[in-house]
Formats: C-alpha cells, sequence, structure tokens
C-alpha cells in the first residue's frame, strides 16, 4: 500500500473515523463515505429540554465510556484532541417492578444468594450443561421476579436476549458479578460504595466524531450509502451507491455494522459467501432509548426497571433515560408501551412528575432541541439495524478465536482478505468489550498501526 493507493473507508461511526484519521496521518490518500447526513453512526447526541426550561445534553446512543472497561484507546484518543470528560456515578440501588410488586434490587439479589452463595462457582457448574443465558437463568430455579430482574439485567447490559446469549466466561462474568453486587466484569461493585462509573464528553459524545471529521476536511462524503462492491479484470474495487454513482479505489475498508452487509451485494470474489453469512447471521441487541424531560426532581429514587424496560436519571436528575430492550422496531410508538412506561414511573418515582406527551421520533442529526420525550430506535434505524453486538450463541465457536495476519490480531471472521479488503467496528475489536465504544475505536487503532507498518 503505497501513498497513492487509493483507500476507501465505508461508514463514518467511531471506527472509521479513527482509522481515517490516523491513515491522513500517516500521509495516505483516503476518503470516507457515509449513509447517513451526520457523522457518529450509533454516538447521537441531541438537547432535550431539562426542568429548569433550558436544554441538557443527552446520549440517544453511546454514553458511557467505562463500559469498555479500561478504555486505554478512547481515552488517549480523546486526550490527544483536548476534548473535556464529564464524570459522575449512579447508585446502584434500584427497583423492579414485576406489574404488581415493586421489588428492592438489594432484597432481591440476598434472596437469590440465599440460595446460591458462591455465584462464582454454582454458575460456571451450571452453565456447563446449557446451551445459553437464559437456561442458567432457568436452571436457578429462582421466583418469576428474581428471574424476571436477572433477565431484564443481563439483556440491558449485553444488549442481547439471554437465549441468544452465549455462556462463554464473559457473559458468565456479567451474571456473577450481578450476583456479587456489581452490574459486569467492568462495573463490580466498589468496596467503599455500590456505584456505576459513568464517563462521557462535557459538551455530548457527539463532540468526539465531529472532531475527527473536522480534521478530515473535504474527504468525507454524506449521504452516500454503498449498495454493490465488485472487482474489475485488473483487481480495483467498484463500489456503487444507492443513488446510482459510483467510484473505483485499491483497498476498501468496511467500518460498518454486520446487520447493513444483508443490503450490500458483494461479489464472492471480495468476500466467500460462507464468511458474509456468518457476518450477516450475527445478533444485535435491539436496545432503544427515550429521552424524557421531567417537571419535578425525582426525589430518592435512581433507577427501575421492569422486565422490557430500564428507567434513569442523568447525572443532574434533570432527565429521564428510558431503555428499551425487546425492541422489534414497533414498540416504541405503541399505546401499550407508553401506558406500561408510565404505569413503572408512577409505581417506582411517586414524587417526580413526567412529562404525558407522546414519545415523538428524532431525526438523523445532532445537537437537535426536543422538548418533547425524544425517542430513537436503534433497531428501525436502516444504517445500525439493531443496537450492538454480544457475545451470542451464533458464533459459539468463532469469538474466542485470533489469527496473526501479518503480525496482528484479528478475529477469523474480520481477518483482512488480500490486503484489499478491511473490517473494522466494534465487532471487529480483540477485546472483551465488544459492542462499545472503545471496542470500535480499539478496532481502528490496531488497523492502522498495521498499515502504517507496510
Ligand atoms: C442505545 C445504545 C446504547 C449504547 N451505550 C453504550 C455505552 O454506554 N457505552 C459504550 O461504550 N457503547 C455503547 N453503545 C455502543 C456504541 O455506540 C457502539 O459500539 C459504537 O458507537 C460503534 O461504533 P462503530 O464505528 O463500530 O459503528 P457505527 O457507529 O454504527 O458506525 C458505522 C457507520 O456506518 C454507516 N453505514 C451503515 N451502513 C452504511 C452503508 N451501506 N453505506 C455507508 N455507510 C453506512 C452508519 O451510518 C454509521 O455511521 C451503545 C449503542 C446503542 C445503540
Amino acid at each position: 500500500m503505497n501513498a497513492k493507493s487509493k483507500i476507501i473507508v465505508i461508514g463514518a461511526g467511531l471506527a472509521g473515523l479513527v482509522l481515517a484519521y490516523r491513515l491522513k496521518q500517516q500521509g495516505k490518500n483516503v476518503t470516507v463515505y457515509e449513509a447517513r447526513p451526520r457523522v457518529g453512526g450509533r454516538v447521537q447526541t441531541v438537547l432535550v429540554q431539562n426542568r429548569q426550561g433550558g436544554f441538557s445534553h443527552a446520549e440517544l446512543g453511546a454514553q458511557n465510556i467505562m463500559d469498555g472497561g479500561v478504555a486505554t484507546n478512547i481515552l488517549s484518543l480523546i486526550k490527544e484532541l483536548n476534548l473535556e470528560l464529564n464524570e459522575d456515578a449512579i447508585p446502584f440501588e434500584g427497583v423492579y417492578y414485576d406489574g404488581e410488586i415493586l421489588h428492592q434490587r438489594n432484597a432481591l439479589i440476598s434472596q437469590i444468594l440465599t440460595k446460591h452463595d458462591k455465584p462464582h462457582l454454582t454458575i460456571p457448574q451450571i452453565a456447563a450443561n446449557c446451551q445459553n443465558m437464559q437456561e442458567v437463568l432457568t436452571r436457578l430455579q429462582l421466583t418469576p421476579a428474581q428471574e424476571g430482574f436477572l433477565s431484564f439485567l443481563l439483556n440491558g447490559y449485553e444488549g442481547i436476549d439471554p437465549s441468544l446469549l452465549s455462556t462463554n466466561p464473559h457473559n458468565l462474568n456479567t451474571l456473577i458479578h450481578m450476583l456479587s453486587g456489581g452490574l459486569s466484569q467492568v462495573h463490580q461493585v466498589a468496596k467503599s460504595k455500590a456505584v456505576i462509573h459513568r464517563v462521557s464528553l462535557k459538551e455530548g459524545n457527539a463532540k468526539l466524531p465531529q472532531c475527527l471529521a473536522d480534521r478530515m476536511g473535504q474527504s468525507i462524503h454524506l449521504n452516500k450509502a454503498l449498495s454493490d462492491v465488485q472487482y474489475t479484470h485488473d483487481k480495483k474495487i467498484v463500489l456503487t451507491f444507492k443513488d446510482g454513482s459510483n467510484t473505483q479505489c485499491d483497498s476498501l475498508v468496511l467500518a460498518i455494522p454486520c446487520t447493513v452487509y444483508r443490503d450490500i451485494a458483494f461479489a464472492p470474489e471480495i468476500i466467500a459467501s460462507d464468511r458474509l453469512n456468518r457476518i450477516r447471521g450475527m445478533h444485535y441487541g435491539t436496545t432503544t432509548k427515550v429521552l424524557m424531560p421531567i417537571q419535578y426532581p425525582p426525589g430518592t429514587g435512581h433507577w427501575a426497571a421492569s422486565p422490557k424496560m430500564g428507567a434513569f436519571f442523568n447525572d443532574d436528575q434533570k432527565l429521564l433515560n428510558l431503555y428499551f430492550t425487546h425492541d422489534d422496531g414497533k414498540i416504541l410508538f405503541s399505546e401499550r408501551t407508553f401506558q406500561q412506561t408510565h404505569q413503572l414511573l408512577r409505581k417506582a418515582f411517586p414524587s417526580a412528575s413526567f412529562n404525558e406527551l407522546p414519545f415523538i421520533e428524532v431525526n438523523d442529526l445532532h445537537y437537535v432541541q426536543y422538548s418533547e420525550p425524544a425517542a430513537k430506535s436503534w433497531k428501525k434505524d436502516p444504517y445500525a439495524q439493531g443496537s450492538y453486538s454480544g457475545f451470542d450463541i451464533t458464533l459459539e465457536n468463532e469469538i474466542d478465536k485470533r489469527v496473526d495476519y501479518n503480525g496482528t490480531i484479528f478475529k477469523p471472521l474480520f481477518a483482512p482478505i488480500e490486503d484489499k479488503i478491511y473490517f473494522i467496528g466494534e465487532h471487529a475489536t480483540i477485546l472483551d468489550e465488544i459492542g462499545t465504544m472503545e471496542a470500535a475505536v480499539e478496532s481502528a487503532e490496531r488497523l492502522a498501526k498495521m498499515l502504517s507498518d507496510y
């Protein structure tokens, strides 16, 4: 790959932008094509009216940088770009509403522990005979409320229904930490206080992709959705976009979610059909968000959950974040969802007053102001078609495998093809914390380093 080789990156999410920025720094000829009218992909910051009448930054997609563990890659990038961080802590205490009774989280966990007092020993033993995490939960022989609560937590955190989550060590560890009072491997219970450490960018997470895009100048083309990829007889790559336009390049970097590969035709010489089908078959979560203005402070409650939704306040308790875990692309705007949401909120936060307005679907742009509950279904979004990938049963036999390609480590499914086709994105990370911003940045930094050594 010499300075004249033309490299095209498809997708201006975090992975695509970080790679393009690094290649530009290396003096390479790189251009980015993005389907949306904005950069950032599954990072989307909006402004929602708060109870003082002003507007608070709020995240419809990725919020907590610390979900990526120590998050070395993204934190050093943020430092390099001189962006400011905002840190806060959400207490673990909360309530679970099973449709009839409000249960305190601490009480549910203590009840489960009286039955299974050493989860780090019992969970792996039970899991040895199970196909998926739902089976593990069933074999714990819990009450419906205890099982429903753990099922919500697993789905909410890993993004995928427990029946589709593999029993690999990562998912087992998440469950063990939930039973030990924390939330996951990276949000373990602290000795002094049980809180989730939350870190995001002061002016909204969209600042990161926007800042990278500013440094790319004219090399980013928006509103360009890739639809077809072919080779010419002399092995140039021909890309065709949905608007009918096309272009050619020497190397192609696919920085798009696995879900959207279904909408792109690839010649079998570009990606072999078996490999393409496995990429297309990866399960993504259906987590979806609503940012809700509130009229009065919520009192003492911090968060509340019911079988298919969770609610927690932002750091200054001016806004409520609603998480729906089973969105098929339709639930958000149904009357039933609306009623169930208000029933949970009235039960869990009786002293708070909520905006009864219906949810409104947001535009696909950053920093738009909303005075109504602003809703975003990631499942319905054509360029995400889901929220994020997790360790699911589809890739049971490959998720833990690694291959060495020219001295750099990749997952076999996302290893480069013939020094021409490259894959990056949160799914392609070799870290344990897939499905995170850190994962997306790690995948890009690793490839950039490999290409710089060429
Ligand atoms: C609701 C929600 C909550 C989350 N919470 C957190 C969190 O708290 N912490 C955390 O670390 N992570 C979180 N994540 C995950 C995080 O957002 C992602 O892991 C990360 O942003 C993925 O970056 P990426 O570059 O891999 O993919 P993306 O951001 O999806 O970027 C891919 C880009 O490709 C574009 N594209 C798609 N198809 C085409 C096409 N045909 N042609 C051209 N371009 C195309 C897309 O528009 C997009 O811009 C959350 C995600 C969601 C949805």
